[in-house]
């Protein structure tokens, strides 16, 4: 769960790249970084929080020149240090090199610790390293051919940037997990997590970075190429589900269409008769637009997000019932009370969550709630860079539906089947990860990570 975006050939490229990770802050918000290059040598700030709390102008200043990488981070491997802030910029023996990565290496760890067996000093608990350190040691003479022999040693997810003096370097894994994608800018070459940046920055979208893509931006243009073997396409649904932001094109698709999509299905496969239909915002907002307008029945809003709330708010001393989702969903009374609502969301994961709206709901007076969910039970973790908990904490991993209805004191649940939610995202099961919702894993786990997973016997067998 990161965002990263890279600017080549415009004179005020940190600028850009720090206006860009304003649209990539849903992505991640532990830390903000920026690495710039005025083609000889890179500089670098990173830090703690929002790219707001992280930069000002005078950061910004001391970033100059006309190709920048930035990221925003959201830990999935290493912890929420500043040491693991990314873009990590390093020296080695071609130069200065910077990268910023989206997504999850699964075996990163027994790559390290061969690595390390051999002498190599890691500076931090970040997966993207070992990238760095695979580069380091290859012997060829130019950066993109190491920086390519790196990834075809690696596995699982990630879409990239990487900046050397002169070029701009993007990459998408052969699978294609995570989006990547490129547009223009006047001259200048932008590359984008999601779309929503160009929107932002007045650049047009060009195409996606291909999965199995290397893409390098110089003075000469924009190169591209195929480097690696041929694999399955496995992009990640949950980023329409969830995940991306619904103003961008994911996978070449509109996100709010499709999310749209599965809230149509869902009313087809779950339908509730009730007197509202009430999202859970921001998360559940277009799947319940398309449940609403398939079923006819009025869209209202009976929960209201508070958007202030920041990363660390202050605990109250005494026990205040709710007061942790209370501080981010207030309900309205007026359009509760009385009625029989279907609450749409697009996810359960503890359970947690959930449980405490249905209880806010029934609080402010709603009559029947009808919880319905756009994609199926979310049964697997992800090692591919979404930041699920472990098995046991997944509530649908644990018990049946008619279960999970009770703890949430819901009427009724329904979630979107598989077939329904690959039908409305246009998406044949072969060619998506759906391992949240089915365990199955497009890419073999090493063992250390299967069984971390739970996941051992079942792939042994
Ligand atoms: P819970 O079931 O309490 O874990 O929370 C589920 C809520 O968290 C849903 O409303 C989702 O919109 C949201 N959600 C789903 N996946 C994630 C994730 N990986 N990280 C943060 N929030 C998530």
């Amino acid at each position: 769960m990161c965002g990263v975006v890279g600017v080549f050939g415009h004179p005020e490229a940190s600028t850009l790249a720090y206006l860009s990770l304003y649209a990539l802050q849903h992505r991640g918000q532990e830390s903000a970084g920026i690495v710039a290059s005025d083609g000889d040598t890179l500089s670098r700030h990173a830090g703690m929080g929002h790219a707001a709390e992280v930069f000002s102008k005078r950061e910004l200043d001391g970033l100059p020149g006309s190709a920048a990488i930035g990221h925003v981070r959201y830990s999935t491997a290493g912890e929420s240090t500043s040491a693991n802030a990314q873009p990590f910029l390093l020296r080695h023996h071609r130069g200065p090199i910077a990268i910023a990565h989206n997504g999850n290496l699964v075996n990163a760890a027994a790559l390290r610790a061969e690595l390390e067996g051999d002498g190599s000093i890691f500076q931090t608990t970040s997966d993207t390293e070992t990238i760095l350190h695979l580069a380091a040691r290859h012997r060829a003479p130019d950066v993109v051919d190491a920086l390519t022999h790196a990834l075809r040693q690696v596995r699982g997810a990630y879409s990239l940037v990487a900046l050397v003096p002169g070029r701009l370097i993007a990459a998408r894994d052969p699978l294609g997990f995570r989006p990547l994608s490129i547009g223009r800018v006047g001259a200048a070459w932008v590359v984008a997590s999601e779309t929503c940046v160009f929107d932002l920055i007045g650049a047009e979208a060009v195409r996606d970075v291909e999965r199995g893509e290397v893409v390098v931006a110089d003075v000469g243009g924009l190169h591209s190429f195929r480097p690696f073997e041929p694999a399955r396409a496995a992009p990640c649904l949950f980023e329409h589900v969830y995940f991306a932001r619904p103003d961008s094109h994911v996978f070449g698709q509109s996100v709010q269409a499709v999310r749209k999509r599965l809230g149509e299905r869902l009313w087809v496969e779950c339908p509730a008769d009730v007197d509202a239909v009430v999202p859970v915002p921001d998360s559940g907002l277009f799947a319940a637009i398309g449940y609403a307008g398939a079923s006819g029945r009025p869209l209202e809003f009976g929960l209201v997000r508070n958007h202030y709330i920041g990363r660390t708010f202050i605990e109250p001393s005494q026990q205040i019932r709710n007061f942790g989702v209370r501080i981010k969903l207030n309900p309205v009374r007026e359009v509760l009370r009385g009625r029989r609502i279907a609450l749409i969301d697009d996810s359960i994961v503890r359970g947690t969550t959930s449980r405490k709206i249905v209880q806010l709901c029934r609080e402010a007076g709603a009559r029947e709630i009808h919880v319905r969910i756009s994609c199926p039970p979310t049964i697997g973790p992800c090692s591919y860079g979404i930041d699920t908990p472990d098995r046991d904490e997944l509530i649908a991993a644990r018990i049946a539906p008619e279960e999970i209805r009770r703890h949430l004191d819901a009427d009724s649940l329904g979630y979107l089947s598989l077939d329904g939610m690959l039908e409305a995202a246009g998406s044949a099961r072969q060619k998506v990860c759906t391992a949240c919702w089915t365990d199955e894993q497009p890419v073999e786990l090493p063992r250390a990570e299967a069984e971390q997973l739970g996941l051992f016997d079942r792939q042994r067998s």
